[in-house]
This record gives C-alpha cells, sequence and structure tokens, in this order.
C-alpha cells in the first residue's frame, strides 16, 4: 500500500469518527428477538477479588438478573478508538478520539478496584432477550476501527487486568499499515476478546442507497465469520449514522445488538441496537472518567 493510500485511510478514520451524534431518532420497540445466541466469548472471569471498599457512589446498584421489559439497566458500554500518546500540538479532534496508554491503564485499574466485571455485547444480548444472569457491575469496553494500536497497546493492558473489550472493524483496512491484520485479530478472539462489525469501508450508510448499505452491513458480517470462524452478532454505526431504515437492516442481517455513540450508561432491552456509549477522550481525568459511571 503506498504512503499516501495509508494517510488517506487514517485521516478517513480519524475523521470519520469525529461527527457527532446524530439528531436521536424515534425509537421504536424491538421485534421480539430470537432467544438462542451464541455466546461468542468465555465469560470473564476477573482473577482478582475486588477491593472491599465500597464504590464512592451511594447510587449504584449491583445487579444480576434482567430488568422488566423495556425498564433500563445500567450497563456502561465504554468508547474508544486510537491508543496512543500525542503530543501537545496535536489537533483537538484527534485528542477527543484518543487516550493515552498510560490514561487507559489506570481507568482498568480503577475499574477493577471498584469491582467492574467486563462481559461481551453477546452477553448483554443474552441478559436482555434469555434473561442469562451477568457478573455484578457489568461493563463492556468497546474499541473502534481496527487501528493496529488495538493489538499492540490496548490488548496487552487488558489482559494484565483480566479484562475483555469488544473490538469493531471495518474489513477494508485489515492487513494494511495501522490497522490491524487478521492474525492479530484471530489472536485476540482466541484471548476471549469479541469482535463486531464496523461495516467493510467505513461510510455514511444514510448516504448509501438500500442495496450498497445492505452489502456493507450483511457482507462485513460474512466476511468476519468466514476469515475468524466466530459468530458476528455486534454491529457499530460509522460516524454513528443510523437511520430507522438502516436499524432495520442490521436487525434483518442477523445482529443482536449494535451500538450508537451517545451517551450515558443506561441500556434496555428495547434499546439493543441503538445502545448507549461513553466516550473516553484523551483530556479526560481520572475523576472525570469516574463521574460518568454508575
Ligand atoms: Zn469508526
Amino acid at each position: 500500500m503506498t504512503k499516501q493510500l495509508w494517510i488517506i485511510l487514517v485521516v478517513v478514520g480519524l475523521v470519520g469518527c469525529a461527527s457527532p451524534a446524530p439528531p436521536a431518532t424515534t425509537v421504536r420497540p424491538d421485534a421480539p428477538l430470537p432467544t438462542a445466541t451464541a455466546t461468542l466469548t468465555p465469560s470473564p472471569e476477573p482473577s482478582q477479588t475486588p477491593s472491599p471498599s465500597p464504590s464512592p457512589n451511594p447510587t449504584a446498584t449491583p445487579f444480576i438478573t434482567p430488568p422488566p421489559a423495556g425498564r433500563p439497566a445500567a450497563i456502561p458500554i465504554l468508547m474508544y478508538h486510537h491508543i496512543t500518546d500525542l503530543a501537545p500540538t496535536e489537533s483537538a479532534l484527534e485528542h477527543d478520539w484518543t487516550v493515552a496508554p498510560g490514561n487507559l491503564d489506570a481507568q482498568m485499574s480503577w475499574l477493577v478496584e471498584h469491582g467492574f466485571h467486563t462481559i461481551s455485547l453477546a452477553q448483554l444480548a443474552a441478559f436482555f432477550t434469555g434473561s442469562q444472569p451477568l457478573p455484578q457491575k457489568p461493563l463492556v469496553l468497546t474499541f473502534d476501527d481496527g487501528w493496529e494500536d488495538d493489538y499492540s497497546t490496548a490488548f496487552p493492558i487488558l489482559k494484565k487486568h483480566n479484562y475483555t473489550a469488544t473490538f469493531f472493524v471495518y474489513t477494508s483496512p485489515l492487513d494494511h499499515k495501522q490497522f490491524l491484520s487478521w492474525s492479530q485479530l484471530a489472536e485476540m478472539v482466541k484471548a476471549g476478546m469479541e469482535i463486531g462489525s464496523h461495516t467493510l469501508t467505513h461510510p455514511h450508510l444514510k448516504d448509501l442507497s438500500t442495496e450498497e448499505a445492505k452489502k456493507e452491513i450483511q457482507d462485513s458480517k460474512a466476511t468476519l465469520e468466514k476469515r475468524l470462524g466466530i459468530p458476528i452478532t455486534t454491529f457499530a454505526y460509522p460516524f454513528g449514522d443510523y437511520t430507522s431504515a438502516i436499524v432495520d437492516q442490521v436487525k434483518q442481517a442477523g445482529y443482536e445488538t449494535a451500538v450508537s455513540i451517545s451517551g450515558g450508561y443506561n441500556q434496555s432491552s428495547n434499546q439493543l441496537f441503538l445502545l448507549h456509549r461513553i466516550r473516553v477522550s484523551y483530556k479526560d481525568t481520572l475523576p472525570d472518567f469516574a463521574s460518568r459511571l454508575p
């Protein structure tokens, strides 16, 4: 790949994720989902005993069984992109979509200390649709776009803390400079990480024809399943862009969940295709980070 091409890919990826969340569309209750849900990853069993010190937030309400249909459950889904150190001269945009490795490590330590247990989005789906219990203080960690630093930087930090995460990758840049390789992805899957689809080429789905959008949504799933040999059950909308028609296409393609980029930690059974995520940015201090969690 030429230097020019990968620079374009990098710019597209960075700018791509920088779009603000679209205006919320009206959310209709999801159609009933099949109860059979494939589990992608082994249940994460943190080997470290959580600190007995109580959470500093008195409103934290640990639970292990789903709330009544449509009622929210506190399951934060954190959203990360690049994990690397930035020079102060880098753009504000880049600072918004990057977290320093030292900060990621400190954030993971904080989560372990406060008794959070990482789960996959397949587990979240099974919780809401099949009443499969979750460990107390469940949390989903997500990393978008398939940057190489997912493997070189984030993955070792996750393993150090016995945490798992969901990596949303788009397939076209895989095996190219600055992006994950298929063999790195396979190694991450083997270590219990969940892989989700982020389309083939990271387009603005709402600008595509129905057929083009369908291809991005369906073929990325099929490609990842074929190459990795696992079910791909979760989807992330590029740029956080969606319409009700796109949400329907994601459901029809056979995904069980999809994540948006709108904030908050409450999730519910009627929003499994517009799950909320909390963005973590470069400037966030540990108190900033903690203040967004239940
Ligand atoms: Zn993205």
